[in-house]
């Protein structure tokens, strides 16, 4: 299978949940998994998991597993008869202290929610399809007039355009959830409509204090998150462009120019990027994607995404398997015209840090020299992250030890990540393994030039201090 930069996250769920299609899925090309917190049980996560570590077992590709806190999301209690119709004009009533809805009122998780809007708001429900005008608030009642109709059923969410209402960015569920996705070893925890640094912390915290060591990733998808876009990106591992609350709360038009500018500071501040929602929504229920649909994921590859990620897709469509395939060709085909620009911007970059320099060296003589391959021998995975933050046409192979410094590693855009053995610390010998294990994969043959980062002495974390290059087969003959 061709060589894919951009990493694949599919969401799982009904449509994806068998083993055998689970199976095909990953080898068709998922590298992470995303199991959806605002569906299914514990149990359910749980034995999702499990399956995608025993097919991982079998196959030896790692595979991460991303868990998606369901956060503050607000919704609208349920319906006598689960749904009703509105039209343009009729009056609704949000009630917070309604415990059962009818065509006039229906209640609210979110108790507050009368507090915090004032007449004149404007409401979405159902990610926008349905509009609601305030009119009076009185109490726990919010009154409003439709002004954009249709079937509102259960459950439903509701943003305010122009974002803004205080809901705590972790809920009691949240918390509850991320010790879940501490036990089931969550390579990576989403935090939903966080709104500040500060959120990421208490997150972080939270999955310490469970004895978890997964990656935090922010999902920027609140009004105000776009203003606190720096110290969030800080904050975080990775962010995910989460298009889909995002474009409900600062209006459709403004997503694709903020995902071209959150992708830009992700990669400046060496932080990972996912872009999400929406990617092969019509594959839903077809089993290929319109021209639309392939336009938008190369254009996140082009704009320089680590990852593309499937929701409803993979989760409930009809075409799972064929949603990745289609994403798997459409994010190699673009990437032939992706053209890195990094040491134009970053050649006049001060280095913090000596794995820092040292991957900034090894990327630039790499792609002066015509070497076919990198090997970074690393532990934590840090030398890879500036690695990959450059963007380079060429492949890094990161060889590691580490069980979840592989699987981390797999939402890296350009990384490939490896086990490599390491029963001693003869640096010559794990250099030659490095080396056979390129030219076992194909990624060099002999005669070619590679290169290899690593850390004297060996093994220890946030220690790469050297780059070698070599010429495949020419040394190391004693240690055959
Ligand atoms: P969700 O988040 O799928 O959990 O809603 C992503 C988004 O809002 O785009
Ligand atoms: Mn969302």
């Amino acid at each position: 299978m061709a060589l894919r930069k951009t990493k694949i996250v599919a969401t799982l769920g009904p449509s994806s949940s068998e083993e055998g299609i689970l199976e095909r899925m990953i080898d068709a090309g998922v590298d992470v998994v995303r199991l959806n917190f605002s569906h299914g049980t514990a149990a359910d996560h749980i034995a999702r998991a499990e399956l995608v570590r025993d097919i991982c077992r079998r196959s030896g590709k790692p595979v991460g597993i991303l868990c998606d806190l369901q956060g503050p999301k607000i919704r609208i209690g349920k319906f006598e008869n689960d749904r009703i119709l509105l039209k343009v004009g009729d009056p609704f009533i949000l009630d917070a202290a309604c415990k059962l809805g009818n065509q006039q009122r229906v209640g609210l998780d979110y108790k507050t929610l009368p507090s915090e809007v004032v007449p004149g708001a404007v409401l979405l429900l159902d990610d926008g399809r349905i509009v609601m005008h305030v009119d009076d608030v009185q109490n726990a009642e919010i009154f409003c007039t439709v002004t954009a109709g249709g079937m509102l059923s259960n459950n439903k969410g509701i943003n305010r355009q122009g974002g803004g209402l205080s809901a705590t960015a972790l809920t009691l569920k949240d918390r509850e959830d991320i010790r879940t996705a501490v036990a089931l070893e969550a390579d990576y925890i989403a935090v939903s409509f966080p709104r500040s640094g500060a959120d990421i912390e208490i997150a972080r915290q939270l999955v310490v204090d469970a004895g978890g060591h997964a990656a935090i990733v922010a999902k920027i998808e609140r009004a105000e998150a776009i203003d606190a876009l720096e110290e969030i990106i800080d904050a975080s591992d990775v962010i995910m462009v989460a298009r889909g609350d995002l474009g409900v709360e600062v209006g459709d038009a403004a997503v694709p120019g903020l995902q071209k500018r959150m992708i830009r500071m992700a990669r400046l501040r060496n932080k990972l990027v996912i872009t999400a929602t929406q990617m092969l929504e019509s594959m839903i229920s077809n089993p290929i994607p319109t021209r639309a649909e392939v336009s938008d994921v190369a254009n996140a590859v082009l704009d320089g995404t680590d990852a593309v990620m499937l929701s409803a897709e993979t989760a409930a469509g009809h075409y799972p398997l064929e949603s990745i395939q289609a994403m798997h060709r459409v994010c190699i085909e673009a990437e032939k015209e992706y053209d890195s620009q990094h040491l134009q911007q970053q050649i006049n970059d001060e280095f913090g840090f000596i794995d820092e320099a040292i991957a900034m060296a090894a990327i630039h003589a790499a792609e002066h020299l015509n070497v076919k391959a990198i090997a970074a021998l690393t532990k934590s995975g840090s030398s890879v992250t500036w690695l990959s933050r450059s963007n380079t046409n060429v492949p890094i192979y990161a060889l590691t030890t580490e069980r979840n410094t592989r699987r981390k590693l797999t939402l890296y855009r350009g990384v490939y990540p490896y086990h490599i053995e390491q029963p001693n610390d003869d640096l010559g010998h794990i250099l030659y393994d490095a080396e056979e294990t390129l030219l076992r994969l194909g990624a060099v043959q002999r005669d070619d030039l590679m290169m290899l980062t690593f850390g004297e002495p060996i093994g220890k974390a946030g220690g790469t201090n050297t780059l070698q290059i070599v010429k495949v087969g020419e040394h190391r003959r004693e240690h055959r």
